[in-house]
C-alpha cells in the first residue's frame, strides 16, 4: 500500500475534483448526476437478484411469489442506490473539507461515510446481505493478497484450500445445528434427531438395500417423507437453484449483448453456463444427505450426542465435493457465515471478554457495513487486480460507470497510462 500512497502524493494530491471525479461538471451537478444517473444501472443491478424467487418457483407462480420479488427488488434497488449516490457524493465534500485529496480520503473514508449513513435508513435485509457480501469480498482479497503462510497455501493448493472447506464446513453445520434464532441461511439446514419414535415407517427402495433399518416401524430421521425422496429431493431444488444462479450471473454479466441481440440467450445459457459450480452444489447436498441418513438408520435410540456427530461427519464429507469446484467466493462466504453465527451463538461470552467495548449499545452493522465498503472501494481502484470480477460487475452497475471513468482518472494521473484491461 505504501508504493502506492507515496505515487499517489505528488501526482494527484492538488487535484481539483472537477479534474478527476467529474470531469465537465462542477460539484453540484455531479451530485445530482449521482442520485439520477444512476436509477437505471441500479435497477439493472437488482433486477437479476430479483428475479431468483420467481426462477426457483417457475412451475408454482402465485401472487406471493410476486410480492416476496417486488419487495426483494423494493429494498435492494433502495440500498445500493442510496449507498452509491452517497457514497460518490461524499467524494466530493471530503476535498472541500480536506482542501487537498488524501490517499484515505479521496475514496476508502467517503465510500465509508455512505455506508454508514444508509446503514440506518436502508431495510435490514438489504444492509445485513450487503454486509455479508462486502465482507465476503474482503475476505477474499486476503486470500488473494494475504502474506501469511496460511493465505498463499490455500492459493497455491487445491487439495489445501478442499481440506480447509471441509472442516470449515463442519464447524458451521455444527453452529447452524446449535444456533436457535433461525437468521442464519446456508445450502442446507442440519437435521436434528427425532425426538420421538415413530408408528410407522415409509419404505425407501435404495436407502432400505444401503443401510436396512434395524428395528422396522421406526422412523429414525428428522425428515418427512422416506429417505430416498429427501435426498432425491434435495437433489433436485439444488440442481434448479445451481442454474438459477448461473442464470442470474450471465445476466448481469450480459446485459447490453442480451438487449442488443436476444438470440443470444441461448448461447449464453447453454454454451457458458458453470456446471461444476452445478455439480458442486448438487454433490453438495445429496452427499450430505445421503451420509446423514445412512448414519441416523444406526442411531436408533435417537441419542442426540449420536445426531451431533453424525451432523459433523456429513457436512465434513459433503465439503469434499468443493474439490470440484474450488471457489474462493464460496470459501469467504463460508468463513464469515462462521464467525456471523459464532458471534451470535456466543455473544453473551464474548461481551463478558470483552469488557472495555459497550457491545450492548453499538449495533455492528453500523461498523462492519461502512468499514468493508471504505475497504473494497479503495481495493478496487488502486488494487484491480486483487478485486473480484463480480465486485467490480456489480460496481459498475450500481454507479452507472462512474467508477470506472474515477479510477481510469486517477491510473491516468498516477500511472499516465489507462490500464482498460483492468477495468
Ligand atoms: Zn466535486
Ligand atoms: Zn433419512
Amino acid at each position: 500500500m505504501t508504493t502506492h500512497s507515496k505515487y499517489f502524493y505528488p501526482a494527484a494530491k492538488h487535484l481539483r475534483c472537477d479534474e478527476v471525479i467529474h470531469i465537465g461538471k462542477n460539484c453540484w451537478e455531479s451530485t445530482i448526476w449521482n442520485f439520477t444517473g444512476t436509477i437505471l444501472s441500479c435497477v439493472k443491478f437488482v433486477l437479476p437478484l430479483a428475479l431468483i424467487p420467481i426462477i426457483m418457483k417457475i412451475r408454482n407462480l402465485n401472487k406471493d411469489v410476486f410480492m416476496q420479488s417486488f419487495r426483494i427488488f423494493v429494498d435492494f434497488f433502495f440500498g445500493a442506490w442510496l449507498v452509491s449516490g452517497l457514497g460518490l457524493s461524499s467524494i466530493c465534500l471530503f476535498r472541500r473539507i480536506c482542501g487537498v485529496f488524501y490517499y484515505y480520503t479521496v475514496l476508502a473514508v467517503p465510500a465509508g461515510l455512505g455506508a454508514f449513513i444508509s446503514s440506518w435508513i436502508i431495510s435490514e435485509r438489504a444492509k445485513h446481505h450487503y454486509a455479508h457480501g462486502l465482507s465476503t469480498v474482503a475476505f477474499q482479497v486476503s486470500i488473494t493478497r494475504g502474506d501469511f503462510y496460511i493465505f498463499k497455501l490455500l492459493r497455491n493448493s487445491r487439495l489445501a484450500i478442499t481440506i480447509a472447506f471441509m472442516a470449515l464446513n463442519a464447524t458451521l453445520m455444527h453452529g447452524l445445528r446449535e444456533n436457535h434464532t433461525g437468521r442464519f441461511y446456508w445450502l442446507t439446514q442440519p437435521l436434528k434427531s427425532k425426538t420421538e419414535y415413530h408408528e410407522f415407517y415409509e419404505e425407501s427402495a435404495v436407502m432400505d438395500k444401503i443401510s436396512p433399518i434395524v428395528r422396522s416401524q421406526i422412523k429414525c430421521c428428522a425428515h418427512e417423507d422416506s429417505c430416498d425422496t429427501f435426498i432425491f429431493n434435495g437433489i433436485k431444488k439444488f440442481f434448479k437453484f445451481g442454474v438459477g444462479l448461473e442464470i442470474a450471473r450471465h445476466l448481469i454479466y450480459n446485459y447490453s449483448r442480451i438487449l442488443r441481440n436476444p438470440l443470444i440467450i441461448f448461447n449464453v445459457f447453454f454454451k457458458q453456463l458453470n456446471w461444476n459450480l452445478v455439480l458442486f452444489l448438487v454433490g453438495y447436498v445429496g452427499v450430505y444427505r445421503f451420509i446423514y441418513c445412512w448414519r441416523s438408520r444406526r442411531n436408533i435410540y435417537l441419542c442426540e450426542e449420536t445426531s451431533k456427530k453424525d451432523n459433523q461427519l456429513a457436512s465434513l464429507m459433503s465439503g469434499l465435493v468443493f474439490y470440484l469446484y474450488p471457489d474462493q467466493s464460496i470459501f469467504s462466504h463460508t468463513v464469515i457465515t462462521i464467525i456471523e453465527i459464532y458471534w451470535t451463538h456466543y455473544y453473551e461470552q464474548i461481551k463478558t471478554f470483552l469488557k472495555w467495548i459497550p457491545l450492548e449499545k453499538i449495533n455492528m452493522i453500523h461498523v462492519v457495513f461502512p468499514l468493508v465498503f471504505g475497504y473494497v472501494t479503495h481495493i478496487r481502484t488502486f488494487y484491480p487486480y486483487l478485486a473480484p470480477a463480480i465486485q467490480k460487475k456489480l460496481m459498475h452497475l450500481s454507479t452507472n460507470y462512474k467508477d470506472a471513468a474515477i479510477f481510469t482518472a486517477y491510473h491516468k494521473f498516477l500511472f499516465g497510462l489507462t490500464p482498460q484491461f483492468l477495468l
